[in-house]
C-alpha cells in the first residue's frame, strides 16, 4: 500500500521533531520556514522521503540519500554557520541573536 500523502503541518511536526531531539532551532521566519516545511512535503510526496528541500533529487533513493532531511552535513554546517544548508535548522546561539542565514558552500560531494 503506498504510503499516506504528507501535509505541510506533518513536515513542520516532523521538522520541530527533529529540531528537539537534536538540540536545534526552526528557522524563525515564519514565511521562510513555511516555504520549507511545504517543500519537505512535497518531496516526501513526490520521492517517498524527506529530501532537503532546497536541493534536487538525484533521481534514486541511494544517490539521494546523504541530503534526506536530516542531512549528513546539518551538524557540522550548524556548527560552523550557525545553520544547515537550507537554514532551516540553526543553533541556539544563532537563532537567539536573530541571525540572517547566509548561502554557504555545499557539503555534498555529489552536488559540489
Ligand atoms: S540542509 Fe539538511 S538539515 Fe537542512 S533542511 Fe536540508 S536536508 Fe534538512
Amino acid at each position: 500500500m503506498a504510503e499516506s500523502r504528507k501535509t505541510v503541518e506533518d513536515a513542520r511536526r516532523f521538522a520541530s521533531m527533529v529540531a528537539e531531539h537534536q538540540g536545534w532551532k526552526l528557522m524563525a521566519d515564519p514565511e521562510f520556514l513555511g516555504t520549507l516545511v511545504e517543500g519537505l512535503a512535497t518531496n516526501h510526496n513526490r520521492y517517498g522521503y524527506y529530501l532537503c528541500p532546497c536541493r534536487d533529487s538525484l533521481g534514486s533513493p541511494s544517490a539521494d540519500e546523504d541530503v534526506i532531511c536530516p542531512c549528513e552535513y546539518a551538524q557540522a554546517d550548524i556548527e560552523e554557520h550557525g545553520h544547515c544548508f537550507c537554514a532551516l535548522y540553526q543553533s541556539p546561539a544563532f537563532h537567539a541573536r536573530g541571525g540572517e542565514p547566509a548561502s554557504i558552500p555545499e557539503r555534498s560531494p555529489r552536488r559540489g
